[in-house]
């Protein structure tokens, strides 16, 4: 419901897939990634066998599932994707394993949020590619040996640190990705635009980019907001005016903070001079939990470098005061 989230939505779902780059060239950014798993692609390519399995780390929306779609189709080999929420019982797991194909890319988003014994499955399989399915229980349950073909998976989770040692060590290659740059973010804006027959000119992207919290989801939901009103209120062609107005109907703001960002930042300012304050005392202040400003609005203001959180509250830095065009008081302007 907030449109600077970085998690999907029904509507970016649906637009999504269309939006996807298929290749591994067409993916914008992350150089770094794409030049390490595009070596373990071709060393893979080059012997004839599965590439190593995969971990991509990073925050939501960046292109972690994008990535692995990219793989299959870099290897080409089929696809199957789910994650670790709806894999509750060592049984999923083996149901999805014994029915992969020789070769495929099997897409575990959210790796961290598998149970424990589908966890120790998964241990098995990758590394040998074999798994014990458990018959009967108590003293006379058995193990039954399934061999498996050798396919390779590709976890994704938003923290590799969150992961079991003994997981994260069966993957041969992890993938950080990391936030994108503002020019990073208008090459897919202006990508995204090209797709959705949306005509944009330069100054139109940055403006989206600079608003999208460095995320490609939140560009490409923003991308579309901006070309409702563009298509409704003018003739459709996305300028930075146009886009800027457009994205104050929707209240985010230059630097991408939305209504509950700035009402946090706002409040701490305004209220407390810029702290420190304690965080149930700034929620109150907020009309909202403690665990929504801690987890929905104060990561990206820490991001920002608009907010810390010290032993003694938050506090709000000198960008804060400036950003929401107010003066500090003498003692905090030091
Ligand atoms: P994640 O799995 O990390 O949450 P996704 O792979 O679902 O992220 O990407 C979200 C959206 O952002 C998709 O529509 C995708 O097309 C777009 N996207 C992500 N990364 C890139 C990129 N590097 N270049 C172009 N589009 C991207």
């Amino acid at each position: 419901d907030r449109l600077v989230t970085a998690s999907a939505d029904g509507e970016d779902q649906a637009v999504e897939a269309a939006l996807r780059p298929k290749l591994l060239e067409e993916f914008i950014g992350q150089e770094r990634v794409r030049e390490q798993l595009s070596l373990v692609l071709q060393a893979a390519r080059k012997r004839g066998a599965a590439p190593d399995h995969v971990l991509l780390s990073g925050p939501p929306g960046l292109g972690k599932t994008t990535l692995s779609m990219i793989i299959a189709a870099e290897l080409n080999a089929p696809i199957r994707i789910t994650s670790g929420p709806a894999i509750q019982h060592a049984g999923d797991l083996a149901a999805i394993l014994s029915s992969l194909t020789e070769g495929e890319v099997l897409f575990l988003d959210e790796i961290h949020r598998m149970s424990r014994p589908a966890e120790e499955m998964l241990y098995m399989a990758m590394e040998d590619f074999r798994v014990d399915v458990i018959v009967g229980k108590g003293p006379g349950a058995t193990a039954i040996p399934l061999e498996l073909p050798p396919f390779t998976l590709v976890g994704a989770t938003t923290r590799a640190g969150l992961l079991p040692p003994p997981l994260r060590d069966r993957f041969g290659f992890t993938g950080h990705m990391e936030f994108y740059a503002p020019a990073e973010l208008e090459r897919v804006v202006h990508r995204s635009a090209g797709l959705l027959d949306v005509e944009i000119d330069p100054a139109g992207a940055a403006e989206i980019a600079g608003r999208s919290r460095g995320t490609p989801r939140i560009a490409n939901r923003l991308l579309r907001r901006v070309r409702d009103f563009a298509q409704v209120r003018h003739d459709g062609l996305v300028t930075r005016e146009i886009a800027a107005r457009a994205l104050e109907v929707y209240e985010v703001d230059a630097r991408g903070l939305d209504r509950l960002d700035r009402a946090v930042l706002g409040a701490l300012l305004k209220l407390f001079g810029g702290g420190p304050v304690g965080l149930s005392t700034l929620a109150v202040a907020v009309g909202e939990e403690a665990e929504t400003v801690e987890e929905v609005a104060e990561p990206f203001l820490v991001r920002e470098g608009l907010l810390a959180r010290t032993p003694r509250g938050r506090i709000a830095t000198a960008a804060a005061w400036q950003h929401l065009g107010l003066t500090p008081p003498p003692a905090a302007r030091a």
